[in-house]
């Protein structure tokens, strides 16, 4: 038995959740995506197929901004999520890093008001189009210039449950700050990580999908 992240990572913790049943192995990363894992498991030994696609109940993950106007759907999971430590992030967010769930654009369906964008700078000096709520103007995800429209950043703090993403890998650790202790098995990299590092980061899977972006 296996969730999605574990392409994304390799198991570090365990779960705390009860052991599967005999057989069965469920590795997963935390509690949080143990549940979903059951609850993905739960639904297909119900043989439920009667989920309602149009509520994205079967979507991997959903979200919006503070003020409710705009809400999203991620389809499937992100192939990964950057914990960045740049000073722009900082900046931006008010706080200690960014947290984005990194995914193609096709997979991420919204609704609600057409977002504004604006233009910040980002930790590559490529710069990023930041994409938020006209009403309360939060800002729930942003197109890096880098990767280009087809890949889509979301704050993972805008998803309903943030536990679901939690970081694949930390960059620009160069300026993160002193009082943040990080989990030595998450990978870290003072910048950004280099092409050869891809694989390991990734996994297969995400490694396909990052070559197929790029790929156009
Ligand atoms: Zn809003
Ligand atoms: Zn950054």
């Amino acid at each position: 038995m296996s969730c999605d992240f574990l392409k994304l990572r390799p198991l570090h913790q365990p779960c705390g959740l009860p052991p599967p049943p005999e057989g069965e192995e469920l590795d997963c990363l935390c509690v949080a995506l143990c549940q979903r894992v059951r609850l993905t498991r739960f639904a297909a030994a119900r043989n439920d197929d009667g989920m309602d696609t149009e509520s994205g109940h079967d979507d991997f993950a959903t979200g919006g901004c503070a003020c409710g106007a705009v809400r999203y759907s991620l389809a499937i999971a992100p192939y990964s999520v950057n914990c960045c430590h740049c000073t722009d992030c900082q900046r931006q967010s008010g706080s200690a890093f960014g947290l984005n769930a990194v995914i193609e654009t096709e997979h991420v369906r919204a609704s609600g008001p057409e977002l504004l964008t604006d233009q910040a700078p980002s930790g590559s000096g490529a710069g990023q189009t930041i994409c938020r709520c006209p009403q309360c103007r939060t800002v729930v995800w942003s197109h890096y210039a880098v990767m280009g429209p087809r890949v889509t950043f979301v704050r993972v703090g805008t998803l309903d449950q943030p536990a679901l993403c939690p970081p694949t890998v930390h960059i620009f650790t160069r300026s993160k700050l002193y009082w943040l202790p990080l989990d030595p098995a998450v990978p870290a990299f003072a910048a950004f990580y280099a092409g050869r590092d891809i694989p390991a980061l990734l996994g297969e899977a995400g490694a396909a999908r990052l070559r197929a972006l790029r790929a156009g």
